[in-house]
């Protein structure tokens, strides 16, 4: 079914969604298939806590199996095809995401709890224009002719020249928050440079990536190329970085869980790039336009209920502006509305978990604790794993409340005297992900950009990626970068070949 109309509420799930969740099972191969084990683990509706369906529950057997399939598709046709051909294929795939777009869009927020909306628009909609974006590069990797000066021995000469060559499996391991677009993230320039993907999503939400490596099979890429594991970390993600058959592991989620998958890719010198946490600052200079405090609010520390890797969740506000940006964001927050994500009316839906929701009231009580004080009380419903949006001031550096990643609605506001002072404040975390500046003086714009300390840094915006804008982490907020044309390197070898001529 197309997808509808965004901002339609879903007064009933398609046949084809209630379909699907009474059986989703792993792809391996051709195959959907159950765990070898036969364990199932349960899945949630975060909007009322009830069981949405049985999920297999993967372990290194299941991974070993997944690998195999991947290996013999990356020797098989995979890696060898002709880049229209695999360029090709990853359009078909993108028609068909869209032509199943409001099944999909269904299923990632009775499983996500995220808005339809934003299901339709990104999850659904971004993630069939990032394997348009990246098929396009698939017929254009490119190496380079090299003239070298090797003396010997005499007479001799030569002539090098570079090739890119898939780098073999990869292990695609994935968050919660964005099911979708965080595996297209990972399989689409996967696919564009030729190699076979194990994707293994967060055990939450493992609903959308199923129906993905189906859809898969449905644009006519090989069997094998892309598969799918389900289960817990330690059980399906643990054996699958492991695993030797793995040449590549692309992962994204928590700084803690991406330290010891970095250790171990080390040992084994596979490629590894890591996507993980952040605690995004939003510098507010006196001179910014006032106007856009809706979106700072609204898209940059609220979209995704917080659950943004990059969400704004410590403002700075310059004296001059500080009264008026807490009044505005106090405003905006009380004005949020909170509720299933099936109706797009709300922006603030329920959590992804029980064990999500206990995590953020635990911080919100830890920082009332610390002394830090809060400016709203909200209250949410009492079913599903909501929590209402929190916005505290008097919130010191040093607390927890700043340092650490909440990953829900909590945003803090403290003022600041003058641009060094806020620079320092926001580059004091051990995270460097994403950050803003808002300011209408250029001049500023420009002289403050180089001092922050992040990968991506907006200005007069914040929380908005595109695919070709590359997208990652300084200091411990990741190594590497997805998006844009350098994507297609992670997933790439460079080799030279040196040519003896007389
Ligand atoms: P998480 O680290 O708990 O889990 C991420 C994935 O790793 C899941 O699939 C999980 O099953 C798997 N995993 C857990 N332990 C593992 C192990 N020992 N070996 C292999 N795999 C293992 O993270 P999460 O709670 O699912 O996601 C939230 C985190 O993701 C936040 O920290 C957020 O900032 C981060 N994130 C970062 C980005 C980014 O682009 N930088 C984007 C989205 C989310």
């Amino acid at each position: 079914m197309k997808i509808a109309q965004p901002d339609s509420a879903v007064e009933q799930l398609s046949p084809a969604v209630v379909d699907f969740l009474k059986a989703p099972a792993m792809v391996i191969g051709a195959g959907s298939v159950p765990a070898l084990s036969g364990r199932t683990y349960p899945v949630h509706n975060p909007a009322t806590g009830e069981v949405l369906a049985q999920v297999p529950a993967g372990g290194a057997e299941d991974v070993d199996a997944a690998v195999k399939a991947a290996q013999a598709a990356f020797e098989g046709p995979w890696s060898r095809l002709p880049p229209t051909q695999r360029q090709a294929a990853m359009l078909r795939l993108a028609d068909l995401i869209e032509a199943n777009g409001e099944e999909l869009a269904q299923l990632e927020t009775l499983n996500n709890g995220k808005s339809i909306m934003m299901s339709r628009l990104l999850e659904v909609q971004g993630t069939a224009e990032y394997f348009r974006y990246m098929a396009g590069w698939a017929t254009k990797i490119e190496g380079s002719t090299l003239d070298v000066s090797i003396p010997i021995p005499p007479g001799m000469r030569y002539q090098a020249f570079t090739r890119k060559e898939p780098v073999g499996v990869v292990a695609a391991i994935t968050p919660w928050n964005f099911p979708l677009t965080m595996a297209a993230w990972k399989v689409a320039p996967a696919l564009a440079a030729g190699c076979t993907v194990v994707l293994k999503p967060a055990e939450e939400t493992p609903l959308t990536s199923i129906r993905l490596a189906q859809l898969c099979l449905e644009a006519g890429i090989p069997e094998g190329v892309v598969n799918v594991v389900t289960g817990m970390g330690e059980e399906a993600g643990a054996p699958l970085v492991a695993h030797p058959g793995i040449a590549k592991i692309s992962f994204t989620g928590s700084t803690e869980t991406g330290k010891l998958i970095g250790v171990q890719a080390v040992r084994d010198m596979k490629r590894v790039t890591l996507e993980l946490g952040g605690k995004a600052p939003m510098i507010m200079f006196d001179d910014m336009d006032l106007d856009l405090l809706g979106v700072a609010a609204g898209v940059g520390s609220f979209f995704n209920t917080g659950q943004t890797c990059c969400a704004g969740v410590r403002i700075y506000a310059q004296k001059g502006v500080y009264d008026r940006v807490l009044d505005t964001i106090s405003a905006v927050t009380r004005s949020l509305s909170i509720g299933s994500g099936l109706d797009p009316r709300h922006q603030i839906n329920p959590l992804v978990s029980a064990r999500h929701k206990a995590h953020v009231q635990a911080c919100i009580a830890r920082g009332v604790e610390q002394g830090a004080k809060p400016v709203i009380r909200g209250s949410a419903p009492a079913d599903g794993f909501y929590v209402a949006p929190e916005l505290f001031v008097d919130v010191r550096q040093d607390m927890a409340l700043m340092q650490e990643e909440v990953f829900g609605p909590v945003v803090t506001v403290t003022p600041f005297d003058d641009a060094d002072e806020a620079i320092r404040l926001a580059n004091d975390t051990r995270f460097g992900l994403g950050a803003s500046i808002w300011t209408t003086d250029l001049n500023k714009m420009m002289r403050y950009v180089p001092r922050i300390q992040a990968g991506t840094v907006w200005v007069n915006s914040h929380n908005l990626p595109d695919q070709n804008m590359p997208f990652g982490g300084f200091k411990q907020s990741g190594i590497g970068r997805e998006h844009g044309r350098g994507a297609l390197d992670n997933y790439l070898e460079t080799k030279s070949v040196c040519v003896a001529f007389r």
